[in-house]
């Protein structure tokens, strides 16, 4: 009911009363019942409508009396009166002191109502006796649908534990706190971190339980998508066939930054401090690995020797300090070629890929894939074995076809060294000797016969399975060492053999006689395929610098060029045209150009250690032909010049 309604009756109450107490014959304290209208008026629950109850009872009283009575005698009905007022008194300061508290309890009650958690008060057998506004807003029902309903029965209550093991929890400390979850009006299942604090009476009897829920579905949901993703990693960790290592790099980190800090560059630290490897493989430690990486090192237990990656690096790494620049620069990963060591001291082949971390101070650790090739490199050893047996055999057939050229180059030096032999026998029969034009001709003679040397030791060299280099070479002394093997063959096709080398050319980086080999074979080709031709035979060889510093050496000829069908195999294995080929030439040309070049540094580390360089020229070559109108292979090279400023 609203205010006015208790204003209205009490105002109506208060009339009936008075006409009552001024009309009536009877003689009694009637005026007593004003306390009704203090106590109807207390009910707007405002201190103002009490005090003006209480005042127009008192007036009303004293109005009655003085109607009935006047002043004529202060007998009994002057006591009821004063009887009445005190009443009248005493019923307004207890509604007044009730008033307060009943605001101090709504203002309690405010304050729940502020709470972003769901707030309601059961009493012992679980009926809500309060409810506050989270709890109307988040379950749907309002105070006035939940006060008076059994919470568990309203709230499909799920517990943690049995019903009865959380009640005796609660019983017996006077608080519980637990997850349970709950369902909304619209049948949503909220997960709640719930809080219960038991109220007792004077004597200690549970007489309410306060419970305070905050909704933690969403932060549930989460912790368990979080949960399920940590799972599906960790199985990725563990049954990835690909082996795979947790390092934490901070400790590097660390050293390279004071590095840093000194102003030094870090690859010119590594270069002035080699022992700085062999500390930094000790400084990054292993955090875990997977069963497959134990699995490829032979390693039973994840702890008998993960310490750091000295641990399981092999001696021979050149990679590590590759990994090292590329780590300081903040590159985002690092890839290549390593041995690892397993548990009984083999050497484990392994390409890796480093992922480092993007803040190592943030506890961020570096992720290496590895992966074993120990059967690749196998097969891989096998082929280049083959194949070296192969250049070997090209090499023979090649020098049975230039025998001609080989005895008539020989034979030239031979016949000069006889020539001028006699000539200085009959200089010294001469009476008197003429010893100066003696000296001369043995002086031609012993050039002569240096030149036929050079020749056979060049033959042999050519024929050698000798492993190869990397020597700095000058590209026209390379031609010209090339046309003199071939000489003979080409002036006995007919062929005109231009050369024309772009004057003052970087040298190149390569292996001699492999390159020798090179630029033969296609001399040799296009000798082959010009032989019985019409018309004009033209050789071309230039070389030239390129944009880039590269060296490009093309090999043109006027042949009956290459039909379309065949460029695409061309470079195949025993691919070939002519009854008694091979096959093996073009294909051993390119793979001989474009082994792969090692990078400058693992070429430093590998220097150190005291190994070979590979063969590895790291060129390009391709080959272009119209029908009817030649050949033309182009030959890339990187020039010292390049390498120098790769
Ligand atoms: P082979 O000389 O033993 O056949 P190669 O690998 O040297 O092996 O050459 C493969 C094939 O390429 C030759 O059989 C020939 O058909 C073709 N070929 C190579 N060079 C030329 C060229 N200059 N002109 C036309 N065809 C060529």
């Amino acid at each position: 009911m609203s205010n006015s309604v208790y204003r209205l009756a009490a105002v109506l109450l208060a009339l009936g009363i008075f006409l009552f107490d001024v009309l009536s014959p009877l003689e009694g304290a009637i005026a007593v019942l004003y306390v009704l209208v203090v106590l109807i008026a207390a009910r707007t629950s405002r201190r103002a409508d009490v005090l003006v109850a209480a005042a127009g009872a008192i007036v009303l009283t004293v109005l009655a009396y003085v109607i009935s009575h006047a002043m004529e005698s202060f007998g009994s009905p002057a006591l009821r009166a004063a009887v009445s007022l005190a009443a009248i008194a005493i019923a307004t300061a207890l509604a007044l002191q009730s008033q307060a508290a009943t605001e101090t309890l709504a203002a309690q009650a405010r304050l729940l109502n502020l709470s972003h958690d769901m707030i309601f008060v059961r009493d012992i057998r679980g009926v809500i006796t309060f409810w506050n506004d989270a709890a109307a807003e988040v379950y749907g029902w309002t105070a006035a649908e939940a006060i008076g309903r059994v919470a568990d029965e309203l709230l499909g209550t799920k517990y943690p534990a049995d019903r009865a093991v959380v009640e005796a929890a609660l019983l017996k400390s006077g608080r519980w706190e637990g997850i349970l979850e709950h369902q909304t009006r619209t049948g949503a299942r909220l997960v709640l971190d719930s809080r219960w604090a038991i109220q007792r009476d004077r004597h200690g009897n549970g007489v309410g339980v306060l419970e305070t829920h905050t909704d933690i579905t969403e932060r549930q949901t989460a912790h368990a998508a979080l949960v399920r993703s940590e799972r599906r990693y960790r199985r990725m960790f563990d049954t990835s066939r690909i082996g795979v290592i947790e390092e934490d790099w901070s400790a590097v980190q660390a050293e390279l930054a004071n590095v840093a800090e000194e102003g030094t560059s870090i690859a010119d630290h590594l270069a002035a401090n080699p022992d700085f490897y062999t500390r930094a493989r000790r400084l990054i430690r292993i955090v875990d690995v997977n069963a497959a990486f134990l699995s490829m090192l032979s390693v039973d237990d994840r702890t008998q020797f993960l310490n750091t990656l000295d641990d399981v690096l092999g001696a021979a790494d050149t990679t590590f300090p590759g990994a090292l620049v590329a780590f300081a620069r903040g590159d985002a990963f690092y890839e290549g070629e390593t041995e690892m060591v397993s548990s009984d001291g083999k050497a484990v082949p392994v390409l890796f890929t480093i992922t480092f971390p993007s803040s190592p101070d943030d506890g961020d650790k570096a992720l290496v894939y590895v992966m074993d090739i120990t059967d690749r490199k196998r097969a891989q050893d096998a082929i280049q074995q083959a194949q070296a047996e192969l250049a070997h055999a090209a090499r023979v057939a090649t020098l049975g076809e230039l025998t001609a050229s080989i005895a008539h180059e020989v034979s030239q030096p031979l016949m000069a060294v006889v020539t001028n032999g006699e000539a200085g026998m009959r200089w010294l029969r001469r009476d008197p000797p003429e010893l100066n034009e003696v000296e001369f001709a043995l002086g031609r003679a012993v050039a002569e016969g240096r030149r036929a040397s050079d020749i056979v030791k060049r033959i042999r060299a050519f024929l050698k399975k000798a492993p190869s280099h990397r020597d700095e070479l000058a590209l026209s002394a390379l031609v010209e060492d090339a046309v003199a093997l071939v000489q003979r063959e080409i002036a006995k096709a007919n062929i005109q053999l231009k050369i024309d080398l772009q004057p003052h050319l970087p040298n190149i980086r390569g292996d001699r006689v492999q390159l020798q080999q090179v630029l033969v074979n296609l001399m040799i080709n296009a000798a082959h395929a010009m032989a019985g031709q019409d018309g004009a035979r033209m050789q071309f060889i230039t070389a030239a610098k390129t944009e880039v510093d590269d060296i490009e050496i093309i090999v043109q000829d006027t042949g009956p060029g290459i039909p379309n069908e065949h460029l695409q195999r061309l470079f195949e294995p025993f691919f070939t045209t002519k009854q008694d080929g091979m096959g093996m030439g073009l294909a051993i040309c390119k793979t001989t150009i474009e082994a792969a070049r090692q990078t400058d540094i693992e070429d430093d580390a590998a220097r150190r250690l005291g190994k070979a360089g590979l063969n590895q020229h790291g060129g390009r070559m391709t080959v272009e032909s119209l029908p009817r109108q030649g050949a033309t292979f182009r030959v890339t090279l990187p020039s010292v010049d390049a390498s120098a400023t790769a």
